[in-house]
């Protein structure tokens, strides 16, 4: 059978476990149609001129990693922003300046990232950004998250003048003479938030189109994307313009459950760009608020156990309408009563699951009492977990939940109780790149290398091979797809992941200084790097 391209000279890990390991890969019309040996291969080039060979030079090739788990609304706007992280603000008045010279006057110039305490201490002001940009509405937030810097026009759009009396939790900052000085804080950005346009679903796209090249280039073929409808929507726009070469499997907010219902819409719909995955929803908050449900107080206030966000009651009935109607369910929880709660309802459903083969999943997973570890394997619900958000707070844990820290983030406990794991980074809450979450995952140490050697709870690593199957095998097993993606062999789709080092050769610390040569999705490369031209 004639290839349209073959790599050879490769150390290519299929995950295959009946051909684990192989030199070359054949593809023809975005299916994989041979993996084995470079002679083999020749000899399927020679037959048919036509295909594109590429030596790969001895570097290393997975299946197309998969990222099981992130926001892709909110990265790709979050990457068209002005980045304000900059050592002195006269650069950060420069970059605004450049981004308004390129804006529609009247358009918002939006950002983030500044902290004046790197600026030397005195707080920016609204008119160090008109001078910049005195035609344009411009809003930055800090780095920290409790602060906004406006100029004069967003003040104005947004009503805020001497006269407006601070909003309750927020303080509008203030000079001698009463009027705003261009900074917000806490609740008050919300003034100015408020009036910010949400992006048209064409922008959107767009915002998205820029946003798939650094996916690519980070060595990803898919996500599994978490936000909302209006994403769905700009998804779609790029699908039918033929520019959506990442495979998205999109989830659908609890919200629009009824909608989707009543659409007869069922998990799987789609096709192999773009395909309807779960319903997604909340069971509670986050560790760093301390808003995580737990079954015990935190550590550091014995007496707030976090906060239900959605009462089980409702994620009960929801879980058991939307498996009936063919939609897997993907829930959201972090603390170990949120865990128990959410493993009862999928007990609870677990005759029609099981029946209807929903792939219920819970996201995160992040604290378990030991006696519900095992039931994810148990229930056949998958782990949808990020490897570097254990070592992103890992301080974090052990200040709040203290001992309890040993059920946490506990990837190879997932493993070892027989949960199927699907690995992602929750981007842009963690960077989008797949190889520091493998990293994370294989090490639990953070890039400076702390806690030590062994890693934050030990016993947690993965070896190299669970956490790359967690962002490829499992990733394609918790939407469904797991006969189409995660492996290398004849007839799956043809996605591959190609590094310029063998990560199960290397000292994982390495991990870290591993280059993506290319990402092959459908059999073409969406991302090559020079060295393999
Ligand atoms: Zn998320």
């Amino acid at each position: 059978m004639d290839a349209d391209l073959v790599l050879f000279n490769g150390k290519v890990y299929t995950l295959d476990p009946g051909r684990p390991r192989v030199t070359a890969l054949a593809m023809r019309d975005g299916k994989i149609i041979f993996a084995g040996d470079d002679s083999t291969a020749r000899a399927m080039l020679a037959a048919g001129p036509g295909a594109e060979a590429v030596d790969l030079k001895g570097s290393c090739a997975l299946p197309g990693l998969t990222d099981a788990h992130l926001h892709f609304e909110w990265l790709s706007l979050g990457w068209q922003r002005v980045n304000a992280e900059t050592p002195s603000l006269d650069e950060a008045l420069a970059r605004v300046a450049e981004r308004a010279a390129r804006t529609p006057e009247g358009g918002w110039v939006l950002g983030y990232g500044w902290n004046h305490n790197a600026w030397g201490e005195q707080l920016p002001s609204a008119a160090d950004l008109d001078r910049v940009a005195p035609g344009h509405p411009v809003s930055l937030g800090a780095k920290s998250g409790h602060a906004l810097w406006v100029n004069t026009r967003a003040l104005a759009l947004a009503g805020i003048s001497a006269q407006t009396a601070d909003p309750p939790g927020g303080r509008i900052v203030r000079d001698a003479a009463g009027r705003p000085t261009g900074i917000l804080l806490e609740d008050a950005q919300q003034l100015v938030e408020a009036v910010i346009p949400t992006p048209a679903p064409d922008e959107l796209a767009e915002a998205m189109r820029q946003a798939i090249p650094i996916v690519q280039r980070a060595g990803l073929t898919g996500v599994h994307d978490m936000d909302g409808p209006q994403a769905f929507v700009a998804e779609q726009i790029l699908h039918e313009r033929g520019e959506l070469t990442l495979r998205i499997v999109k989830s659908i907010p609890l919200d629009h459950l009824d909608e989707a219902i009543g659409l007869g819409l069922r998990s799987g719909f789609g096709d192999d760009w773009l395909r309807l995955g779960h319903i997604k929803m909340f069971a509670d908050g986050a560790l760093g608020p301390q808003t995580a449900l737990m079954l015990q107080g935190y550590e550091t206030a014995r007496g707030n156990t976090g906060i239900a966000t959605t009462p089980i009651e409702k994620i009960n009935a929801a879980v058991h309408r939307a498996n009936a109607a063919g939609l897997a369910c993907a829930i959201h929880a972090i603390g170990d009563r949120a865990n128990r709660q959410v493993l009862d309802v999928f007990e609870e459903v677990l005759p029609l699951a099981g029946r209807l083969r929903m792939r219920n999943r819970i996201e995160h997973v992040q604290l378990l009492d030991p006696a519900d570890q095992p039931r994810l394997g148990k229930l056949g619900v998958v782990a949808s977990m990020q490897p570097s958000h254990a070592t992103s707070d890992m301080l974090m844990a052990d200040r709040h939940w203290g001992p309890r820290s040993a059920g946490a983030y506990a990837l190879k406990t997932q493993l070892n109780h027989g949960a199927v794991l699907a690995l992602g980074s929750d981007c842009p809450v963690e960077a989008i790149q797949p190889l520091p979450g493998i990293h994370a995952a294989v090490t639990r140490r953070r890039a400076d290398g702390s806690p030590g050697p062994q890693g934050w709870y030990p016993e947690q690593r993965l070896s190299v091979e669970e956490a790359v199957r967690g962002f490829t095998w499992g990733a394609a097993y918790a939407a469904g797809l797991e006969d189409r993606l995660g492996t290398l062999a004849p007839g799956k789709l043809a996605d591959v992941t190609i590094l310029d080092q063998d990560i199960f050769a290397i000292e994982p610390m390495e991990i870290l200084k591993v280059q993506v040569l290319g990402t092959v999705v459908g059999g073409k490369f969406v991302w090559r790097a020079a060295a393999l031209a």
